[in-house]
């Protein structure tokens, strides 16, 4: 870990780098950029989704295929994928026992809203990754945490949730707040929120046990929503002895402990939660839980189970979704977690993270930079800041934009696709040795032109 800050960055050659860079981006993918033109005349701002303008090069490279850990652009450049949508595509692009699977149910039925053997499957699959009693279906993560945060609210009849600065979960309206000093704030861009989210939430840092006691002290708290590891900020760990306060301190208040292993699902087969022996009452899960095809999911205790049943709640109760379950996201599930994200594959991939970590982490101390680097399972994001932060708050002001973008440009124009929003880097059954030397070659090329002397 470097913990000097020895080098100074030359922010004016920081953004001269980032418009060459650009400029070589937008002369290298006319193909990309004449179909974002396009789109813009029938999409809100030229993309299916508002967050995919976000790329660093001002439109995004259009996908043409993706396959393991490949992906190739419009332009016929082809990328070794990091990002791998943003863990949607963690067992690796198309891998082959899914695809085979969803062919095989599309030809029988998708969706039917009936349940199927598959459903059974899985759910019996999770029961023993996760040790949890119960498990419920939906089509994404999002979904499956808002209906974990009704059915706490329902069972504990209490109004609130808590959840942690600089958190993401997903569209879930509560979660769109943050701390301002003492006080609460919804997030920026929080758009169009039903209320205002302090009305709904209460907000601590990662890794305070005295506030959370605080917040749950008030007693109206019905769940605590949290990543047994900050991801979305960064990538912020509990520290020593953060997740038994946690427990226990929601235990004492009454008030249920939600896990999100959405992106944590990387630490390893049984998401962090297995990896380090947890305990909560509810677990959310989804992105790459179906190889790619949509899929969320949620499960509980015997106790929660119990409660709920008493609740006697139904489907037009705020829970539900036509597609939920669906026969195809169950197929798809089964052959993902049977044949894909194997023990096997997490054997794979973790040591790949722990290189990608070492050779970002040889680089920044070689060249005395004052960053760090954050493995954890099969996921590594670097910052740039010397010391790890503690909580959200601290790795949000840590944030650096300028070296993002370039840092995200390079390795664009190098082959290599990172995550946007932030530089998380993530391993797939399919990623290899000589893709992971790739990202330390085009991290080493870029930092190198970034300190070359003018
Ligand atoms: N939980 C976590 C921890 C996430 O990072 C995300 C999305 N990045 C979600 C839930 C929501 O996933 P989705 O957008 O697929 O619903």
């Amino acid at each position: 870990m470097t913990t000097e800050a020895r080098v100074e960055i030359d922010r004016a050659r920081l953004k001269a780098l980032i418009a060459s860079e650009r400029h070589r981006f937008v002369a290298a993918h006319p193909r990309s950029q004449a179909a974002f033109e396009r789109a813009r005349g029938s999409m809100l701002g030229g993309v299916p989704m508002n967050w995919m303008d976000r790329w660093a090069g001002g439109f995004p490279v259009v996908l043409d295929h993706a396959e393991g850990a490949s992906l190739t652009d419009l332009d016929g450049h082809t990328y070794v994928d990091f990002c791998l949508g943003d863990t949607g595509a963690m067992a690796g692009h198309s891998p082959q026992p899914t695809v085979r699977a969803v062919v095989d149910r599309m030809r029988h039925g998708i969706t039917a809203m009936l349940p199927t053997e598959d459903a059974i499957w899985v759910a019996e699959e999770l029961q023993t990754r996760f040790g949890l009693a119960r498990w419920q279906f939906t089509l994404s993560a999002t979904d499956a945490n808002r209906f974990a945060i009704r059915l706490a609210r329902e069972i504990t009849h209490r109004p609130k949730v808590l959840v942690f600065n600089y958190c993401y979960h997903g569209t879930v309206d509560e979660t769109f707040v943050v701390l301002d000093g003492e006080k609460l704030k919804p997030r920026a861009h929080n758009v169009g929120p039903p209320v205002d989210p302090s009305i709904t939430t209460r907000v601590v840092e990662w890794n305070d046990v005295d506030a959370l006691e605080r917040e749950l002290g008030w007693g109206d708290v019905a769940c605590v929503l949290a990543e047994p590891a900050l991801t979305n900020i960064g990538i912020v760990l509990p520290l020593p002895g953060y997740h038994e306060a946690l427990r226990d301190v929601t235990r004492r208040a009454g008030t249920l402990l939600v896990i999100d292993e959405t992106h944590t699902m990387s630490a390893g087969p049984k998401g962090y939660t297995g990896a380090h022996g947890l305990r909560p009452d509810m677990l959310t899960v989804g992105k790459a839980l179906a190889g790619g095809i949509p899929i969320g999911a949620f499960g509980m205790t015997d106790e929660v189970k119990r409660l709920v049943v008493r609740a006697r709640i139904d489907d037009t109760g705020g829970i539900g979704g036509t597609l939920a379950g669906n026969a195809l996201s169950m197929a798809a599930a089964r052959a993902t977690l049977e044949h894909v994200l194997t023990e096997d594959a997490y054997a794979h991939m973790i040591p790949l993270a722990g290189r990608f970590g070492a050779g970002v982490e040889e680089v920044i101390s070689e060249r005395r930079l004052p960053w760090h680097v954050v493995v954890l399972g099969a996921r590594a994001e670097y910052a740039f800041c010397a010391q790890p932060p503690r909580d959200g708050g601290a790795a949000h002001a840590a944030i650096d934009h300028e070296l993002d973008t370039y840092t995200h440009l390079n390795a664009l124009n190098s082959g290599v696709l990172l995550t946007p929003f932030h530089n998380m880097a993530l391993m797939s059954p399919r990623t290899t040795d000589m893709d992971v030397d790739r990202h330390t070659e085009v991290f080493r090329d870029g930092v190198e032109r970034l300190l070359e002397a003018g």
